[in-house]
């Protein structure tokens, strides 16, 4: 098992970050991409160690489909430059942020509105209020941004807390997806269990890998949105066979995040065509590994942090040396 640590520049800033930092694991067998956010304790860290020993290994279930479909996803930007980045886009479905700090319902509405006349009458339109809102804005705000929708497919993550999104489901019409609400493999059971949400979104690096969010999948019995931790096309191809072997996919995934990117580690970026991201394997670029190698000291603070959450797997009894659970 060897360590490779990257750094990819960012075309923009997104979630604070401008650089993109992790690592890919490799061994005799294949490529998996450990990259857990640098704020990260072991704990947190260690199901993301799973999942890219998982992937390392080859594990991956057999694909029902060939392809994924993806969505583009548009910031709080201004009508115009929504309306460009969908069209740029080329995707059936459109993610909009609303309720940026600073901007009004107004605001909302205009962004949503050009978003809806860039996909015409067939696209799809879900927002995401990244747990912004109190339940009584949620519930006067949603049917407002609906009708400038022309219909909205979802509406992702309204309020912060798992008994908010419960409340607001009960009090609006529009179906309601759990994102934030799901970090951790146990949070989509409790998800489930307070009818908090309509649909499940799934990030394979957090919850454990491929097989584990399948599972879960089963478990929660909720339709399922696969969603990316910003990863390289390494990491995003996890995402991709997630959501390649799901029994049912009704949902675009939000898969199409490489763009995010300025640079990434394969030789084939996992880039979407015609709103959708072919179903393949991912070849990794070891000129481009050794171009946006991790300096030294970080270098160093990715393996001393490997060697943490490799001893805590160890502990705890879920992985052994050779990653197979
Ligand atoms: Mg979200």
């Amino acid at each position: 098992m060897r360590l490779h640590v990257f750094s990819l520049p960012m075309r923009t800033r997104f979630r604070g970050i401008t650089v993109r930092e992790g690592a890919l694991l490799e061994t005799d067998r294949g490529w998996g991409e450990w990259s857990p956010f640098l704020e990260y304790p072991p704990p947190v860290a260690e199901p993301w160690l799973r999942s890219a020993r998982e992937a390392a290994a080859g594990d991956w279930p057999a694909p029902v489909r060939d392809h994924v479909p993806v969505n583009v996803t548009v910031p709080a930007v201004g009508p115009e430059q929504a309306h460009a980045i969908v069209v740029a886009g080329g995707c059936a479905t459109a993610k909009v942020k609303v309720a940026e700090p600073g901007q009004s319902l107004a605001d909302d509405q205009a962004r949503v509105e050009a978003v809806r006349d860039a996909l015409g009458p067939g696209g799809r339109i879900r927002i995401d209020v990244n747990g912004l809102w109190s339940i009584d804005e949620a519930v006067t705000r949603i049917p407002v941004l609906d009708r400038a929708a022309g219909g909205l497919e979802y509406v992702e993550q309204p309020c912060a807390a798992v008994e908010e999104l419960a409340a607001v489901r009960r009090r609006v019409d529009v179906p309601v997806a759990a994102d934030e609400s799901i970090r951790r493999a146990e949070d989509p059971y409790r998800v489930r269990d307070l009818e908090a949400a309509d649909v499940a979104v799934l990030k394979v690096q957090p919850l454990g890998g491929v097989r584990a969010c399948l599972r879960i999948a089963e478990e929660i019995g909720l339709p399922v949105v696969v969603s990316s931790a910003l990863e390289s096309s390494v990491g995003i191809a996890a995402g991709v066979a997630l959501a390649a072997a799901l029994p049912t996919l009704d949902h675009a995934c939000g898969l199409a995040t490489v763009q995010l990117l300025a640079a990434d580690v394969a030789v084939d970026p996992l880039l979407p065509v015609g709103g959708r991201l072919p179903v393949r394997p991912v070849r990794v670029d070891r000129d481009a590994l050794a171009r946006h190698a991790a300096p030294p000291d970080r270098v160093a603070h990715w393996q001393e942090r490997y060697d943490a959450v490799r001893r805590l797997a160890a502990t705890t009894g879920g992985t052994d040396e050779e990653g197979i659970a």
